[in-house]
């Protein structure tokens, strides 16, 4: 009699994190810098092949550079008209990001499947894992380039020509990494296959906390932007001119970072200038030029707009906008279906983007699964989650897979 699986599941958990522990890790701060098309990328996607390959799993390469596992035969589900299952997240990370951003989906992933196998329950119809390819776009810019090429929201042309801060563009890293940038673009075999599609992620926030819930399931990913603010003043010399003489800059970036912050509060959104440039930059110079980058969101868009508005009335220059996301919704009959076989557990909102989404807004059925975060904390070497509430995140994950195929 097979028992629940749980202890295989906690023992294949152990392993693949362990195996990956010391993969793209920077001892000095404990963080991970695991960027897009690198060694260490190749590392990661090495181990993905490997580890799908044990699970009798085959292994392709989409037009973005995603990797996708697969157990079964996934044409011949869509030709009997039931497209597979997909669950996954990504490898890569941010500067000394935290271990559970992305990995913890994609290990998840497999030690779900194994949890069901000893079971005695393995999945009869195919069922797919992903690897999504640059989800943050801590080397060349832009945050899930993987699935917005897959999905052509990033245009194949402009996506090949992002270049890294050394000059490298994304076709020939691709290139370098033994994948063909010639074959970017819009891959309708790949989203195809694509019935379903499952991310799970640790929380990126405190909301489980609250909620003293292991797992929840995302609702949306709220609406969000970047704003540029360009604040012209007068260099001169910080000795010399008398305070009633200055045209200073840096007093309005201080009335913006301030206004940003009240805004906010009022209308019920997050805002922060987390990046400046500052003209000349010199200690005894009073600056000539402050540029600085706005990051507004919110539930309410019509709110996060206001917040950007005031921002701009306040410093008296309209901000620029640079880029401008609406709210996706997941999958509402997907969400509430998956909540209830859960137990019941939290529904709730999310700021960060993800692939995910991505998928959601090009029309695949996608939902995303959060687990428990202690500290909230997340793109940091702090972020971690509890091995109890990771094996609660697979259990839940393998509740999904026997649900949904
Ligand atoms: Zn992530």
């Amino acid at each position: 009699m097979p028992d629940d699986g749980r202890a295989v599941a906690e023992a294949a958990f152990r392993a693949d994190w362990d195996a990956l522990a010391g993969i793209g890790r920077d001892p000095r701060s404990g963080g991970y810098r695991r960027f897009a098309w690198t060694r260490e990328d190749a590392t990661l996607r090495a181990w993905f092949t490997g580890r799908a390959a044990g699970l009798g799993m085959e292994v392709v390469t989409d037009r973005g550079g995603n990797l996708w596992a697969w157990s079964g035969d996934p044409d011949a589900a869509v030709a009997d008209g039931a497209a597979p299952l997909v669950l996954g997240s990504h490898l890569d990370s941010v500067p000394d990001g935290g271990a559970y951003d992305g990995p913890l989906g994609v290990v998840s992933a497999f030690a779900a499947l194994e949890l069901l196998r000893a079971r005695g329950r393995a999945p009869a119809r195919p069922v797919g894992i992903a690897c999504f390819a640059d989800e943050e776009g801590a080397r060349f810019g832009v945050a899930c380039a993987g699935s917005r090429l897959l999905t052509g929201v990033l245009d194949p042309d402009r996506g090949r020509a992002l270049t890294d801060a050394q000059g490298t563009s994304v076709a020939e890293a691709m290139a370098a990494a033994g994948v063909d940038p010639a074959h970017v673009g819009r891959d309708e075999e790949t989203l195809r296959r694509v019935g379903t599609f499952v991310e799970l992620h640790v929380e990126q926030g405190r909301a489980l906390i609250d909620d003293d819930a292991a797992v929840g399931v995302a609702s949306a990913i709220w609406p969000h932007g970047r704003w540029r603010l360009d604040l012209a003043g007068r260099a001169d010399h910080a000795g010399t001119t008398r305070l009633a003489d200055r045209d200073d800059p840096m007093l309005r970036l201080a009335t913006a970072v301030a206004t940003a912050r009240a805004a906010a509060e009022r209308h019920g959104s997050l805002a922060t200038i987390g990046k400046v440039d500052v003209r000349p930059n010199g200690v005894n110079a009073i600056p000539s030029h402050v540029t600085a980058w706005l990051d507004a969101r919110g539930d309410d868009p019509d709110a996060v707009r206001r917040v950007v508005a005031e921002v701009s009335d306040a410093v008296g220059t309209a901000a620029a906008e640079e880029s401008w996301t609406p709210s996706t919704d997941f999958d509402v009959p997907l969400r509430d279906r998956l909540a209830a076989l859960l137990g019941d557990v939290p529904v709730l909102p999310t700021g960060a983007g993800h692939d995910a989404g991505i998928l959601a807004a090009a029309g695949v059925r996608s939902a995303m699964l959060f687990v428990r975060n202690p500290t909230g904390v997340s793109h940091s070497p702090e972020e971690h989650a509890e091995d109890a509430d990771c094996v609660a995140g697979i259990a839940a994950l393998a509740a999904v897979v026997e649900e949904l195929a």
